[in-house]
């Protein structure tokens, strides 16, 4: 077979012309949408009834859980965590931050490391509520997993920052004591402060809540665990040491022993996400503190509260859980580093965008 001259002409020219798309091809950058999303931060509000876990993934690929829900129940909490986890793409937890010593917040650690690899624990050091036979058997069993040997342990004080990467994680109240002084940019009076009750002193370990203010580009979140009214008049009272929020982790689920207006008022989110369960937290006070805070854009629920009832409970779309059988959905929140962010419900397979202010 013999090929004309005109047609080699035209193969030579081909020839170097495919090549030069095959390389415009190969050099084209990633889908914008694919780069962003390499650059987000996410967080997971983990269903584990009326306890807590909420998982941080890093732009940087480090994750952090806060909490780990309750135990037994065939693993249900730890599962939920794996599930997610899978979802967000990881394999592993490189810290595990226990706020305090409850059993739905530690209760779920040692089926959470039979199911994911774990790399550092994080706490307030001592169980302060020996007294409370529950609070001291999730202690000891958490105590028995520490004592293996296979993992980190830091025990932070107030204005320590965490080794994680992609987000700053700066502790602002461990084991009862709080940060002395106002954070960077923070320190305003606070006028939610005016006629303040007294309110007693936590004699549980709600109040030695390790709670943390979570930071990523110009998004700001808090995250105090359990902790109560005393000790958050500590923080915000007479001036606020914390500064505004974008997003408030609802304190103690919701419960009214927490989340006085002097901390919601005083922080005034943008959008508050409460970890309740159907008959745990969302306490009607609170539900209605939260919805009246200046500024508030949504507040998000992980359940249908029931004793709020549809008067004072968010809109069902803002629900993960609304009242019925429970399919322990889930909610995500996707930070961007400009400042915008997203929070999607995993039962509506809907996604509120929120720009950056
Ligand atoms: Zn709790």
């Amino acid at each position: 077979m013999t090929i004309s001259s005109a047609e080699r002409r035209f193969r030579s020219r081909l020839r170097p012309a495919l090549a030069a798309l095959l390389v415009l091809v190969c050099a084209l950058p990633l889908s914008a949408a694919a780069q962003d999303a390499a650059k987000d931060l996410r967080i997971y509000f983990i269903d584990v009834e009326g306890g807590q876990s909420t998982l941080f993934v890093t732009p940087a690929g480090q994750s952090l859980l806060i909490d780990t829900g309750w135990p037994d129940n065939n693993g249900r909490d730890a599962n939920r965590i794996v599930a997610v986890a899978k979802k967000a793409g990881i394999t592993k937890i490189d810290y595990v931050l226990i706020t305090h010593f409850h059993v739905d917040h530690v209760g779920g650690v040692p089926q959470l490391v039979a199911r994911i690899p774990v790399s550092t624990f994080i706490d307030h050091g001592e169980n302060r509520e020996t007294t409370d036979a529950d609070t001291e058997k999730g202690w000891k069993a958490y105590q028995e997993i520490l004592a293996t040997g296979k993992y980190k342990h830091i025990v932070p004080k107030p204005g320590d920052v965490l080794p994680i990467e992609g987000m700053q994680v700066t502790v602002v109240s461990a084991d009862g004591n709080v940060i002395a002084d106002p954070l960077p940019g923070a320190g305003e009076q606070n006028s939610a402060c005016n006629d303040l009750p007294k309110y007693p002193e936590d004699q549980t370990e709600n109040r030695r809540s390790l709670g943390s203010v979570i930071t990523f580009g110009k998004l700001r979140i808090l995250d105090l665990g359990d902790l109560t009214h005393d000790e958050e008049v500590q923080l915000m009272c007479p001036v606020n040491k914390l500064g505004h929020f974008d997003i408030y982790i609802v304190s103690h689920h919701g419960w009214e022993q927490s989340s006085s207006p002097a901390l919601v008022w005083g922080i005034a989110p943008r959008v508050a996400i409460m970890d309740n369960g159907a008959k745990k937290g969302g306490s009607t006070s609170v539900l209605d503190i939260i919805r009246k805070s200046p500024g508030l854009e949504d507040l998000w629920q992980l359940h249908f509260s029931e004793e709020g009832g549809t008067v004072h409970n968010t809109p069902t779309e803002f629900i993960a859980n609304p009242d019925g059988p429970d399919a322990g959905n889930y909610l995500e929140l996707i930070a961007h580093p400009g400042g915008s962010f997203s929070v999607f419900n995993s039962r509506t397979q809907k996604t509120k965008e929120y720009s950056a202010q």
